[in-house]
């Protein structure tokens, strides 16, 4: 018998369950299928506080406190010009959600979650492995599953399929292609450890990265009574696969251990191991098309970003949200299916891009054993296809300068931090005030403004969607995107959630219309007061406030030619 659903969720992780419980929480009908039994194991322990509002929403904040996952206040690192630690609070920084995050046991958390789901009137089948995705005249229609231990062939058909199922990527292998990054090839070697020392003092709480000859070490505290007090990673490159190969995992993530005094340091004589030395490829990839025809991809079944910023889950989790939003709509709507793929898809796109070239700016900008084969290979890394690390980084901090988007202000702090410990020294920025300065300094104003000054639409003028968080839809808007000239290091949420984009009134986009990057300030007054049917004088006073609001804003610049 074939069961109708309006949704079914491939896979109980992150992604999965996230999606699922938005979906019932809004009156859908949803089937989730999860492969394995919970609790089950899991890479992938530290959270950012982009996830705490999802939490929040959720209901199961509580669960997190009672099951006593440390909060991460942020992350130390010791990665760049010298050999000093340097830390990166998230308290200190206004353009974060919250002051935390959370180190969490992978299996107890996705439990929470899902548990969560059941709560909520999801209908799930576990153990139970989709095996595989009906298609109708080329759209997604359901899939085929069957349940452990039994042979008979299940089919559930529904209005959207949402493909969370990981690596395994049922819907993204079969509808899309995957190009994977060959600049970010990596191999992951990693085990636990309890009875250990902890993180050094002013450090509690953090995530701990730290270079070390042949890549670097996550040191990521735990209380678990299965997985002990840390995680403990090493992440090394293509380079050492032979060498790896040759010594066995454990004896080589060992050695590398042995020549990194801060990461033996926080373990100390007493740590205990507990359990083997494991691997995994970490391989960093997008697929071609984040969504479709009846189908959505979140979590790691869209695509895989190295884990050097500790965005896996939180991005599972976010676009779990962004894609429950985008059915939902179309549910409510279907005329806006096209736009709602396309909100989805291109968001997730630019998310992918900008973390990528946040994390090449990272690997080319640590000079620490400049000699080593690990670091010297990263050193060469391009940021996109035609500039070098240290263009990339004047291209930030030139972006950030002309870019309107309103957090720009707020993210000086933790810009500065990073800017001033990497490797792509600008000799007048030392001090953050002087990096302030620096950024906020490229304003204009309307008073100078010459009948010939040409007007130029800072950023696109598009149309798309913003989420509405109160009613779970996408909403058509017009405003600016900005997106070609992009700050390296605006969050990778922000991006998820469609949030680098500045809605614009009626009144500000009347003008906005008017600039095609031809068009002179008198021009501009002159076609601008016709379409009001005002007389020029007329025209010229009532458009001036609304220039100033946009060039203040820096929404509008003035051509340099
Ligand atoms: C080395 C390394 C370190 C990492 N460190 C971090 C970190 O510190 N912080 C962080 O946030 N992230 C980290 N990550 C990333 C993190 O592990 C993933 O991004 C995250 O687990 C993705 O969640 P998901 O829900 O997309 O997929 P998953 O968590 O993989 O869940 C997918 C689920 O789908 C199920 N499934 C698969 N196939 C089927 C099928 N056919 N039918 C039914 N069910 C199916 C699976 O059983 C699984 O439960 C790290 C990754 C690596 C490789």
């Amino acid at each position: 018998m074939t069961e109708e659903y309006d949704v079914i969720c491939i896979g109980g992780g992150p992604a999965g369950s996230t999606a699922a419980s938005y979906m019932a929480m809004k009156g859908h009908k949803v089937l989730l299928i999860e492969r394995e039994n919970f609790p089950r194991y899991r890479l992938g322990e530290s959270l950012l506080p982009s996830t705490n509002p999802l939490l929040e929403e959720l209901g199961i904040i509580d669960k997190m406190e009672s099951a006593g996952f440390p909060h991460k206040t942020g992350g130390s690192f010791t990665w760049g010009k010298d050999d000093e630690p340097w830390s990166v609070i998230f308290a200190e920084n206004p353009f974060l959600p919250a002051s935390f995050g959370y180190h969490v046991e992978r299996s107890v958390f996705d439990k929470i979650l899902l548990d969560r789901s059941i709560e909520l009137g999801v209908e799930v089948r576990q153990p139970a492995s989709v095996k595989d995705v009906i298609v109708e005249d080329g759209r997604v229609a359901g899939v085929t599953f069957k349940e452990k231990g039994d042979d008979t062939l299940h089919q559930a058909r529904a209005r959207f399929v949402l493909d969370g199922s990981g690596p395994a990527a049922v819907v993204g292998k079969k509808m899309t292609t995957r190009s994977y990054d060959e600049k970010m090839k990596q191999t992951s070697l990693f085990t636990y450890f309890k009875d250990v020392v902890g993180e050094p003092e002013g450090q509690q709480g953090h995530v701990i990265v730290t270079t070390t000859n042949k890549g670097w070490f996550w040191y990521i505290p735990m209380n678990s009574d299965e997985l002990g007090d840390a995680s403990v990673g090493f992440v090394t490159g293509q380079e050492f696969r032979q060498e790896m190969a040759e010594k066995g995992v454990e004896k080589f993530f060992y050695e590398a251990l042995e020549e990194t005094p801060r990461v033996k340091a926080m373990l100390g004589e007493d740590a205990t191991q507990i359990g083997k030395v494991r691997g995994v490829k970490d391989w960093s990839f997008v697929c071609s098309e984040l969504a479709g025809s009846g189908f959505f991809l979140a979590g790691d079944a869209a695509a895989f970003i190295d884990p050097l910023l500790s965005t896996g889950v939180t991005l599972a989790m976010i676009a779990g949200y962004t894609s429950s939003v985008c059915m939902n709509t179309i549910l409510q709507n279907p005329e806006m299916e096209d736009q709602a793929i396309q909100f989805y898809d291109g968001n997730y796109k630019r998310m992918y891009s900008v973390t990528r070239d946040a994390l090449l700016y990272f690997y080319s900008g640590n000079d620490i054993d400049a000699k080593g084969v690990f670091w010297q290979a990263r050193k060469l890394m391009k940021f996109g296809d035609n500039a070098c690390a240290k263009q990339s980084f004047s291209h930030l901090v030139n972006t950030v300068a002309a870019n309107p988007h309103p957090s720009a202000k707020r993210q000086i702090h933790m810009l500065h931090q990073f800017v001033e410990k990497m490797e792509h020294p600008i000799e007048e920025m030392s001090e953050e005030q002087e990096f302030e300065d620096l950024v906020m300094s490229k304003g204009a104003s309307a008073s100078p403004l010459s009948p010939e000054a040409l007007l130029l639409v800072n950023g696109n003028l598009s149309s798309t969607c913003v989420i509405e968080s109160e009613t779970h839809t996408l909403k058509p808007v017009r405003g600016i995107m900005f997106d070609e000239d992009r700050p390296v290091f605006s969050s990778t949420s922000s991006w998820l959630l469609g949030k680098n984009f500045s809605e614009m009134s009626e009144e500000l986009l009347s003008v906005l219309d008017m600039l095609d990057g031809e068009k002179c300030w008198s021009d501009v007054v002159a076609a601008w007061g016709k379409l009001q049917g005002l007389s020029k004088e007329r025209a010229e006073s009532a458009i001036r406030p609304i220039v100033h609001k946009l060039l203040s804003e820096r929404f509008v610049r003035i051509s340099d030619a």
